[in-house]
C-alpha cells in the first residue's frame, strides 16, 4: 500500500519539479531575449552607446519592469524615422525654393531678373507698362488690355527704354 503511494507521491514530485524548472527556463528565456530586444530597440533609436548600455542594465537588472521603464524613457521615434522625417523636410523645402519665381536674362543687358519683373532694376528697360484705363500692367507686345479691353496701341518699347537708360 504504501509502495504505490510513494511512487505516486515521487512522481507528482518530479511532476511539479519538471513544472518549475520549465517554468524558469521559460522566464530565463523571456528574460534574455526582453533584454536583447531591449538593447536592440535602444541601438535603433540612439546612436550614443551609452544609452544601448544603459536600455542593458535596465533590462537585465530589473526583469521585466525595467522593460517598461525603458518604453517610458526612450526616444520616441527610430534613427530611420527620424531619417525618414528629415528627407521629408528636406524635400517640403526643395519644393519651396522651385516654387519661387524663375529667373529669366533681361534682353538688353543680360542679367538675371525674375519672371515677372516688368522693368529691368539693372538697366531700366521696361517690359511692361500700365494700362491707361484701368492702371494694370501690360506686356509691351499687348495691343489691347486684357482686363477691361482698352485699346493701348502699338508698344513703346524702344522709346520707354532709351527715354530711362539716357
Ligand atoms: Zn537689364
Ligand atoms: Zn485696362
Amino acid at each position: 500500500m504504501t509502495a504505490p503511494a510513494g511512487a505516486l507521491l515521487d512522481s507528482s514530485n518530479s511532476g511539479v519539479l519538471i513544472g518549475i524548472v520549465a517554468a524558469a527556463v521559460y522566464l530565463t528565456v523571456m528574460y534574455v531575449a526582453v533584454a536583447f530586444w531591449v538593447v536592440r530597440d535602444a541601438r535603433r533609436r540612439s546612436e550614443s552607446w551609452f544609452f544601448a548600455l544603459f536600455a542593458g542594465l535596465l533590462g537585465l537588472g530589473l526583469p521585466f519592469f525595467g522593460v517598461l521603464l525603458y518604453l517610458i524613457v526612450r526616444p520616441p521615434r527610430t534613427l530611420d524615422e527620424e531619417r525618414a522625417l528629415q528627407l521629408e523636410e528636406q524635400a517640403l523645402a526643395e519644393e519651396e525654393i522651385t516654387e519661387t519665381p524663375t529667373v529669366r536674362p533681361c534682353p538688353k543687358c543680360g542679367r538675371e531678373i525674375e519672371q515677372d519683373f516688368v522693368i529691368c532694376p539693372y538697366c531700366r528697360t521696361q517690359f511692361a507698362r500700365r494700362c491707361t484705363s484701368c492702371g494694370k500692367w501690360l506686356r509691351l507686345g499687348w495691343h489691347v488690355c486684357p482686363y477691361c479691353a482698352e485699346e493701348v496701341g502699338l508698344p513703346s518699347y524702344g522709346r520707354s527704354g532709351r527715354a530711362a537708360s539716357s
